[in-house]
């Protein structure tokens, strides 16, 4: 059984952030140390580790995350200009929390992927 993170703690709203999404599937809500004008991360609900956990089952889950990236750039005002959509695995992705996680990144310029 995988162990919960502070995310869980953040879904159910037992320790403070500024969330601007939730619903019985996913929560968003602002990156603590924002790299970027925005810098919101989409979780979902329950807890998946990493990428590499990713079952049938969580299909779901996922494609809300999606529905709720493109809602919140456009509520952003960066849909037009563009952002990026991130999402870590493991040591080589430099993944700190390991509660499945999306970063949604915009609002300038951010140069080459990789950078
Ligand atoms: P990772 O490197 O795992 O993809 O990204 C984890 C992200 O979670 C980091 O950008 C970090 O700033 C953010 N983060 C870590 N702890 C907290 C927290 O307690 N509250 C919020 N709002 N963000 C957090």
């Amino acid at each position: 059984m995988a162990e919960e993170t502070i995310f869980s703690k953040i879904i159910r709203r037992e320790i403070p952030a500024d969330i601007l999404f939730q619903d019985e599937l996913v929560t968003a809500f602002r990156d603590i140390n924002a790299q970027a004008p925005t810098h919101i991360l989409i979780i979902p609900n329950h807890l998946i580790p990493t990428a590499n956990d990713i079952k049938a089952s969580d299909e779901k889950a996922l494609g809300r995350m999606m529905t709720v990236a493109a809602k919140l750039a456009q509520e952003e005002g960066i849909a037009q200009d563009g952002y990026r959509l991130i999402i870590n695995c493991n040591k080589h992705g430099g993944q700190e929390v390991f509660h499945l996680h999306m970063h949604l990144v915009g609002g300038q310029s951010l140069g080459p992927m990789l950078s």
